[in-house]
């Protein structure tokens, strides 16, 4: 988009913590977890139109360009509940790997939410946005609220945490996707599940002690996906060996791993040394802000 009026950054997360408690009436699984947004991000960019129309752009031939995009339902939503809002034209270019365990989709509504809100002056508070983009998906209001957060319910009841300072991730991906709703459908919630402790990892993160959540990082999901999908145990294993990595984990249903590094430049030299071995690769710091409006 040339004459955009608008660029957001839409920052992708990662799950410290994620544990399936029980599954609610209407389906939907309640969860325990911890969210951390990271530096990798989609950028989007908005254009105000003179009509009520909504238009999507994105060249990632995964995303859809219609009513089906998470960008376009969330602007939608805006222009269901204002009369006289006027439309926009949304360019996404995806950074972030698609259905990855990432909340790519999920970070391009809260951008687009966000963005909107400062375009057309709405008015709208945080919180508000928070609670409309709980209609979208239950990783959207993380995605507003942006940071590290401690998530319950379906992951929409957020009690912000300390953002970790200065800890670098390298973030693996196979390059195939894993439909979240088939990953949560894999769990028995009638076996008995070893006993973790969310609140372990809450203290490792206002002490800023990346060291100490690498060691309890934790993710339910893991054992269902990976014993259909061994190629990503195959990542794990590589990265667990990894001299310079100190923790390892899925991310939400996968596929992507995330393996914490000792430092930015160990960060970096693991990227180019593991290049070559996955479709995705990067090394990315953890981030403070879920969206960024320039
Ligand atoms: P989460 O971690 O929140 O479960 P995810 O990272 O696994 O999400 P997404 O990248 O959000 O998954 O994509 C999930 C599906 O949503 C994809 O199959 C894709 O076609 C669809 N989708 C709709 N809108 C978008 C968007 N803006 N970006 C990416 N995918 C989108």
């Amino acid at each position: 988009m040339v004459d955009f009026d608008m660029r957001i950054r839409a920052h992708a997360k990662v799950n410290l913590y994620l544990d399936i408690i029980g599954k609610r009436p209407d389906g939907y699984h309640e969860i325990e977890t911890i969210f951390h947004s990271i530096g990798l991000h989609d950028d989007v960019y908005l254009r105000r139109r003179t009509d009520r129309q909504i238009t999507v752009h994105c060249e990632h031939p995964y995303v859809p360009c219609d009513p089906r995009n998470l960008a376009y339902r969330a602007a939608k939503l805006l222009l269901d509940d204002i009369p006289d809002l006027s439309g926009v034209d949304i360019e996404i270019r995806k950074q972030i790997p698609v259905a990855a365990g990432l909340g790519g989709g999920s970070a391009d509504a809260a951008a687009v939410l966000c963005g909107m809100n400062t375009l057309f002056s709405l008015g709208f508070t945080r919180t508000d946005l928070m609670r409309l983009g709980a209609q979208l998906g239950a990783d959207v209001p993380f995605c507003i609220l942006g940071g590290a957060a401690l998530g319950r319910g379906i992951g929409e009841i957020l009690t912000p945490l300390p953002p970790l300072e200065e800890a670098w991730i390298l973030l693996a991906n196979p390059g195939f996707e894993i439909p979240t709703a088939w990953a949560y459908q894999q769990i028995n919630l009638s076996l008995t599940r070893p006993k973790k402790n969310v609140i372990i990892l809450v203290r490792c993160l206002r002490n800023d002690d990346f060291v100490d959540i690498a060691r309890h990082l934790y993710n339910g999901l893991e054992v269902p996906v990976l014993s259909k999908y061994p190629a990503i145990n195959k990542i794990k294993t590589k990265l667990n060996k990894y001299p310079s990595s100190c923790g390892v984990l899925m991310s939400g249903s996968g596929a992507t791993v995330f393996a914490f590094m000792q430092s930015e430049v160990q960060a970096n030299l693991a990227a180019a040394n593991f290049e070559s071995d996955f479709d995705f690769c990067r090394a990315t710091p953890m981030s403070s802000a879920g969206v960024c409006i320039f």
